[in-house]
């Protein structure tokens, strides 16, 4: 099937703690486009509140491997270090992408650059709290993480950063409803361009 005349790939990329996923889910809620999210598969535990199928599938090592091995994902990669292991599973997208819908990507910048190798024409989009004091505020208000977490996170945010200039739109999470109105009218503006 040539999804390329279908629906759009959207990335979402942007340090963690930047409040990507608040983001997202709201411009679900808002923004009136056929928008699906892609649920990525992860090996980490679940932070308390997530629930399996929604904000990942978790799956356990042993079945991720087996997955990748079965060529099912789009991209995938693990965290050194960690030993945790995420990654777009072909079918999330594809289902989406057939149906005519865009399928929103919120993965890291690793991952994004992988699936703009296969799919140059999605729409990127780098997300980020305006500067490293700020994330770093985030972070810790969260209240989620370790210390060495947040080092390891900011550490990660800064190579990030770096490379802001591979996406095509840059928006400044500042408030949520303003990145939401952002991102929204810059996915407006690509109605109608080519897919
Ligand atoms: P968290 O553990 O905080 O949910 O996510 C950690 C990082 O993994 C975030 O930067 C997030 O964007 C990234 N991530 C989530 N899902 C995927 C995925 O499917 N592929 C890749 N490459 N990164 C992902």
């Amino acid at each position: 099937m040539d999804y390329a005349t279908t629906g759009k790939l959207v990335i979402v990329s942007g340090p963690s703690g930047a409040g990507k996923s608040t983001v997202v889910w709201r411009l679900l809620e808002v923004c009136r486009l056929p928008l699906k999210l892609s649920v990525s598969a992860t090996t980490r535990s679940p932070r308390p509140g997530e629930i399996d199928g929604r904000e990942y599938h978790f799956l356990t090592v042993e079945e991720f491997l087996r997955r990748r091995d079965n060529d099912e994902f789009l991209e995938s990669k693990e965290v050194f270090g960690r030993g945790d292991y995420y990654g777009t599973l072909r079918s999330e997208t594809a289902s989406g992408l057939s149906q005519g819908k865009w399928v929103i990507l919120e993965i890291d910048v690793e991952g994004a650059l992988a699936v703009l190798q296969q799919h140059p024409e999605a729409i990127t989009i780098f997300l980020h709290p305006g500067s490293m004091d700020e994330l770093e505020r985030r972070l810790r208000l969260r209240g989620t993480e370790s210390e060495a977490s947040i080092q390891r996170r900011l550490e990660v945010a800064r190579r990030e950063l770096a490379m802001m200039d591979r996406y095509r739109y840059e928006v400044i999470n500042d408030t949520v409803e303003r990145a939401v109105r952002e991102i929204c009218d810059i996915l407006q503006a690509n109605r109608g361009e080519p897919s």
